[in-house]
Order: C-alpha cells, then sequence, then structure tokens
C-alpha cells in the first residue's frame, strides 16, 4: 500500500499523526481499497488551529479588499471547473455516488464560489442613516478560526457551503471532512492555494469525528463551527459550543414529507417522489422519505410508484444509464437493512425492494434495492426514525388538517414537497408545515442564493443566500461623534 495521502496544513503536506491510525479509503461499489489517508489527532488540530490563527493574525486576508478576495474565490471556481472529472471521481470512488451526480456536485461546488465572491462585495459594511448628532456604520468582520465538518453524502457540495461564505468573510477556516470521503476537500485546498490563497488559510485535517472533529470543536482558538451531519453528533457539538459560548451552525437530519394531493400532477408527481428518495440511494438530508397520499388517489399512485422502484437502474456508478448506486460504506447499507427488517417483523408491508440486488457485478458492493414500505402508522419508528438509504414509507391522508398533523408529526422539520394544483391550498399548507424548504409541485431544486437549514431537530441557522454569509461574520457597531 503507498504512503497515505497528506492532510494539508499552513499550505504544506502534513503526515499521519504518530500513534494515529490512517483512514482506510474503500470503493463502495466494488469493495476494493482505494488508498490510505493520513489521519490528524489531537496534536495535529492543535497545530493546525494555531497555525490558522496566526495567519489570522497577520490579518493580510481579512484585510484584502473584498474585490481581491472575490477575486481569488472565482480562481477556486475556474480550479474547480477544470479539475471536475478529477473531482468528481474522487468523489465517486469515495462513496459511490453515480457519474452524472457527482459532476453535478461539482458544478454546484463551483457556482457556489462564484456566488460568495459576489456576495463578498456588498456585505462586508453598512452606514445607517444619520441620526441626531453621530453617524453609525456597522462591519461585519470574521471570526477568526473558523471549524467546517461534513458528511459523507455530498461532499463536494457540503464543503463548497462552508468554504466559500466562511473565506469570503475573510476567516482562516479548517476543515474536517468526513472519515469517509476525505480526498475532495483536501484537492478543492490545493486548487485554493494554486488560486492564490494565502498559506494556512485554508487547512484540510481528515479524522474521525470522536478524535479529530471533537477536538476541533473544543479547542480555545476555534471560534465558530459549522457542522453537517447527523442530529447526535449536532447535538454533542452543540453542547461543546454552549460551554465555549461560540456560535454553531447546525444542518442535521431529516424525515421530509413528500405529499400528493388529489388533483396533483400524478406522473410528475411520482416522476419527482421517485427521484426524491432514490437520488444518491435516499442519502440525501433532504429525502422525501415520508410519502403523504391523499386516499382517493392512493392506489394510482402506488401502482405508479411501483413500477418506477422495479424499474430503476441500480448499477456499477461509472455504468451508463445508472440511476443508482451504492451506499456510501457497508456499515450505512447494513444499518438499512437492519431497519427495513426491523420494519418487517413489526408488520410492515415491504411492497417493493427490501434486500439487495442479486446481480453479479453488484454482489462486492454495498448495494440496496430501491424499497417501498406501506402498511405502517406515522408514529412507526420506520416514519420516525432518519433512514438515509433508498427507503420510501408511504402514508395516506385523508384531509388537510389530518395532513399537517401526521407531516409535523415527527422530531425532524428539514424540508417538504406538496403537489397540488390549487395553489392557495399550497400556500396555506407551505405555511403550516415545520420545514427549512417547501417545493411546491417541484422537488430538490436548490439554489445557492436561498437560505438552507432546519427547523426543531433539523438543525440550528441557514446556509446559502447572504444568511449563509451572516454565519460567519459578527457585526460590529462604530459611533461617530458629528457634533
Ligand atoms: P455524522 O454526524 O456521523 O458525521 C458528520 C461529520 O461529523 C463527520 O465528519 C464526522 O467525522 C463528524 N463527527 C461525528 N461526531 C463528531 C463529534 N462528536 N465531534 C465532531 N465531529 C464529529 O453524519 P454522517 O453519517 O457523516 O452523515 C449523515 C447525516 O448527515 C445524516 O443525518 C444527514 O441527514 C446529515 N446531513 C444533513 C445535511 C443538511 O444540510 N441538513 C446535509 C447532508 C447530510
Amino acid at each position: 500500500m503507498p504512503e497515505p495521502k497528506p492532510m494539508l496544513i499552513a499550505g504544506a503536506d502534513v503526515p499521519c499523526e504518530a500513534g494515529i491510525a490512517p483512514l482506510l479509503s474503500i470503493n463502495p461499489a466494488t469493495g476494493q481499497t482505494n488508498y490510505e489517508v493520513a489521519a490528524a489527532g489531537p496534536e495535529t488540530v492543535d497545530f493546525a488551529v494555531r497555525n490558522a490563527a496566526s495567519a489570522c493574525a497577520d490579518r493580510g486576508w481579512r484585510e484584502m479588499l473584498p474585490m481581491q478576495r472575490a477575486r481569488i474565490l472565482l480562481g477556486i471556481a475556474d480550479g474547480i471547473e477544470r479539475d471536475g472529472a478529477m473531482l468528481a471521481r474522487l468523489q465517486m470512488q469515495e462513496n459511490g455516488k453515480v457519474w452524472s451526480e457527482c459532476r453535478r456536485q461539482v458544478q454546484s461546488a463551483a457556482a457556489t464560489f462564484r456566488y460568495y465572491a459576489g456576495v463578498c462585495e456588498v456585505t462586508g459594511s453598512e452606514v445607517t442613516p444619520a441620526r441626531g448628532n453621530y453617524l453609525s456604520m456597522t462591519l461585519h468582520e470574521p471570526y477568526g478560526v473558523v471549524a467546517a465538518i461534513t458528511p459523507w453524502n455530498s461532499p463536494m457540495t457540503m464543503e463548497a457551503q462552508k468554504m466559500a461564505p466562511a473565506l469570503a468573510a475573510g476567516n482562516a477556516v479548517i476543515l474536517k471532512p468526513s472519515e469517509v470521503t476525505p480526498s475532495t476537500g483536501l484537492a478543492v485546498a490545493r486548487i485554493a492555494l494554486q488560486a492564490g490563497l494565502p498559506e494556512g488559510i485554508l487547512n484540510v485535517l481528515p479524522g474521525t469525528g470522536q478524535g479529530a472533529g471533537a477536538a476541533l470543536v473544543a479547542h480555545p482558538l476555534v471560534r465558530m463551527v459549522s457542522f453537517t451531519g447527523g442530529t447526535e453528533s449536532g447535538r454533542r457539538i452543540g453542547e461543546i459550543a454552549a460551554r465555549k459560548l461560540m456560535p454553531v451552525a447546525l444542518e442535521l437530519g431529516g424525515k421530509s414529507p413528500h405529499i400528493l394531493f388529489e388533483d396533483a400532477d400524478v406522473d410528475a408527481a411520482v416522476a419527482a417522489v421517485a427521484e426524491g428518495i432514490f437520488e444518491g440511494s435516499g442519502q440525501s438530508c433532504v429525502a422525501g422519505s415520508r410519502l403523504f397520499v391523499h386516499a382517493s388517489i392512493h392506489h394510482v399512485v402506488l401502482k405508479k410508484l411501483l413500477e418506477r422502484a422495479r424499474s430503476l437502474r441500480v448499477d456499477l456508478p461509472d455504468a451508463p444509464g445508472a440511476e443508482m448506486g451504492p451506499l456510501a460504506t457497508f456499515a450505512q447499507r447494513d444499518k438499512v437493512q437492519a431497519m427495513v427488517d426491523e420494519a418487517r417483523a413489526a408488520g410492515a408491508s415491504i411492497l417493493a425492494g427490501g434486500t439487495r440486488p442479486d446481480a453479479c457485478a453488484l454482489a462486492n458492493g454495498a448495494y440496496y434495492l430501491p424499497t417501498i414500505i406501506a402498511g405502517i402508522d406515522n408514529r412507526a419508528r420506520i416514519a420516525q426514525q432518519e433512514i438515509f438509504g433508498p427507503v420510501l414509507c408511504v402514508l395516506t391522508f385523508g384531509n388537510e388538517e389530518d395532513l399537517i398533523a401526521q407531516a409535523n408529526g415527527t422530531a425532524f422539520g428539514l424540508a417538504a414537497g406538496i403537489w397540488t394544483a390549487d395553489y392557495q391550498r399550497a400556500w396555506r399548507v407551505a405555511r403550516a408545515l415545520d420545514a427549512g424548504t417547501v417545493w411546491i409541485n417541484t422537488y430538490k431544486q436548490l439554489s445557492v442564493a436561498s437560505p438552507f437549514g432546519g427547523f426543531k431537530d433539523s438543525g440550528i441557522g441557514r446556509e446559502k443566500g447572504i444568511a449563509g454569509m451572516r454565519l460567519y461574520q459578527q457585526p460590529k457597531s462604530i459611533y461617530f461623534g458629528m457634533a
């Protein structure tokens, strides 16, 4: 096995910390080892944070004209596009997403850097209209060293959503990518150096959550943490942040309702429901994992949905026409399987999937078939817990009141979809749902300019848009006496 891929700290390659096991990257499509990646422990975290704090202390990055910072961010976007095929391949071999989705995530990462290049020019300061004998001005200053901790499902998108605004605001960033997908962040940080980002302003420390992640959050020189991942990890990070009185942004899990009223365009809705849960093998925080169908169209919707689930092409992620690859890890596949088996044992009907594919070519990968579960109540565990796999729970409703009670009846509140021809109803229901994002007659469209985040246990704070920039800035108001 070649030497583990190095970490990146202060613009230099850093080998694995002594006494810390390197991360073993496994291709979930084949079960084969990709490579090893150097991992950080508490000592490397301390070294990286101190270096980043020194890089902040010289104030070169934060005092740079926003236009100059923007030029570097635009250079990063260009570099991401230039190296798009390499980045997409890294992601595909680490988390098994199909090639077309990996390519889309390259585009979304580049677009995010471009968007925040523009935003940084207009969000640095504002002057309050004169009042009496003083004038005040508010500067939106960076925190200093910011930690970004990301999951494995869409590493490039999630990493860009944190790195781009945090850098645009003038912070130094330490990215702790998921132990499953350490490579895209490392590659983007190298692209950033080529684009002129000063050394030490973007550092990447692969490592485990309990090791590198926890040490990073607790480090006294880390002033803000932006986390995307599971709700329980988010809760633990929030507890540490509370003790440090440190701001946190938490983008957590979901159990999003996808709602079909009796006047829905059934064909369009069924296509969106299938994509909303099966794309990325359901490993999406906004996966529409609970389908609520009006009782009057239940049979027709289910028939079409079963046809779609059974015809969906599960294949090697780079196979032409592949619609769904494996799950990102064998552990995740086993977790999904255990949850479906538990639901089956509790009396649920597994109408499609509920097992691994039997194709020989997929035998060594972490695949699981598109699965549709019915005959359950909204209170069932399978309908309440995030599965993070290609598993759709089908539920019915009779009227709007019943629907809203059921749709809101989970601990989560990330997203929701509504299909109806009646826009007044769509508006009413969208207003009543506990969700940070609601789609009407579409699903999973996401704009970098629209704030994104969760209600309830789905998180705190909003990424993307101007709100996503404000996460990484602290306002300072300065008053000038004028008389
Ligand atoms: P996870 O919580 O296990 O890990 C996420 C990241 O946090 C990883 O880098 C991990 O190493 C790190 N981590 C774990 N425990 C930590 C701790 N105590 N201190 C510091 N760092 C820690 O999540 P995952 O399994 O990688 O990702 C799946 C979860 O992410 C799902 O729940 C999904 O819904 C959520 N997610 C949310 C969004 C969103 O925007 N809301 C987007 C994508 C994924």
